[in-house]
């Protein structure tokens, strides 16, 4: 078959060993996963109630338009019903995105290491790639700019940044956002939007009022614990909004994702729960850290990435033998780290007496 030469150099995603799995070859009674950044307290209760109530008729094609949903994200956000892109998750908006704008003889830019998607959909259109590396875990937004040409058409912008969890802050943002050319659009990728605390974050939505050019990507796989429902979406000006969506898949998002989401999205109490318990667990392991000496991002996320002396997967053979699966850093770009996702309060101070123990073994071998 004749199909694009980019697939060559490509391979299917391979996600993480399901816990089943690990469960059974290692047997050991429990796992607890912290690879995937996914919410440790689950979802609203209220999001089981109507899943319960509303999951018939599957013989019916779902709301193509999601018109309740969009109702209430976008009184909620206060924008035009027009203004939003629903996506089966954000990775599909990435996707829609890279399929309106980018194609053989344009470029794209991002930092390196980021979310592998950007990157993943640009060269299935055939677009070239300029990566910038980050500066201390941070984009280094100047050297996206000098990166521009006349090729360009997409920058990425991922924020807080995954794998590192560091924000571009308001002053950064808005200095880009000036000198940036308005014919390149510039996506802002809030997937941890929730988690954030930091003073000096932006607030994004503003700036689609102002730029044209400017999107902002949501998902409710993350604070909102919904990731195997599927359900997430992109925030722009009317333009760019009304493209995505004639590129959209007329139903691709489920009638399941759809109520979910709403019910999620209506209980804020449940998201500042868990948000709140989160970053107090994320407090209590970072201080943990610090007596250890370890080194770490600054994260505005549910997640934390550790500069270690050693390989990432040395810690990460270590701890999945005690029913802990973390990722190393060195699948993500950045050797000697590992990503850990911020779980419950009890998995997390279990966890950190066996980073204690591993350390201590460490120390042992370059005596
Ligand atoms: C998890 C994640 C997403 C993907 O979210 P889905 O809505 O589940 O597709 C997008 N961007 C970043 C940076 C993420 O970490």
């Amino acid at each position: 078959m004749r199909h694009k030469q980019i697939f060559h150099q490509m391979s299917p995603y391979k996600p993480g060993k399901q816990v089943e799995e690990v469960q059974k070859e290692l047997g050991l009674e429990r796992i607890v996963k912290l690879a995937s950044n996914e919410n440790p307290f689950g979802y609203s209760k209220k999001v089981d109630q109507v899943v319960k109530e509303s999951a018939n008729h599957f013989e019916i094609y779902p709301d193509g338009y999601a018109t309740v949903l969009r109702e209430v994200i976008s009184k909620d956000l206060n924008l035009d019903m027009d203004q939003i892109v629903f996506g089966c998750g954000s990775d599909e908006v990435i996707d829609i995105i890279c399929r309106v704008y980018l194609e053989e003889g344009t470029n794209t830019i991002m930092a390196t290491p980021t979310f592998p998607q950007y990157k993943h959909n640009a060269l299935i259109q055939g677009a070239a790639i300029k990566e910038v590396p980050l500066l201390n875990g941070y984009h280094d937004l100047q050297g996206m700019l000098d990166a521009i040409d006349q090729d360009t058409r997409v920058i990425w912008l991922c924020s807080p940044n995954n794998p590192t969890g560091c924000i571009i802050n308001q002053p950064s943002l808005e200095r880009f956002l000036e000198v940036c050319p308005e014919d390149i659009l510039v996506v802002m990728d809030e997937a941890y939007y929730e988690y954030i605390t930091a003073a000096d974050a932006p607030d994004s939505l503003s700036y689609i009022h102002r730029y044209p050019n400017f999107i902002v990507l949501r998902t409710f796989s993350k604070a909102y614990g919904l990731a195997g429902l599927r359900i997430g979406f992109g925030i722009a000006a009317l333009e760019v909004a009304n493209i995505l969506n004639i590129a959209r898949g007329p139903f691709n998002t489920t009638k399941l994702a759809q109520f979910a989401a709403v019910e999620a999205y209506r209980d804020q109490a449940f998201i500042n729960y868990s948000v709140g318990e989160t970053n107090k667990n994320k407090q209590v392991f970072i201080d943990f850290l610090d007596e250890q000496g370890l080194d770490y991002y600054d994260s505005e996320t549910n997640f934390v990435l550790i500069k270690l002396p050693v390989s990432g997967d040395l810690l990460f053979d270590y701890l999945i033998q005690q029913g802990f699966i973390i990722r190393s850093g060195e699948a993500l770009g950045m050797p000697n780290t590992v990503r850990i996702t911020i779980g419950e309060k009890e998995d997390m101070l279990e966890m950190a007496h066996h980073i204690a123990d591993f350390l201590k073994l460490h120390a042992e071998d370059d005596i």
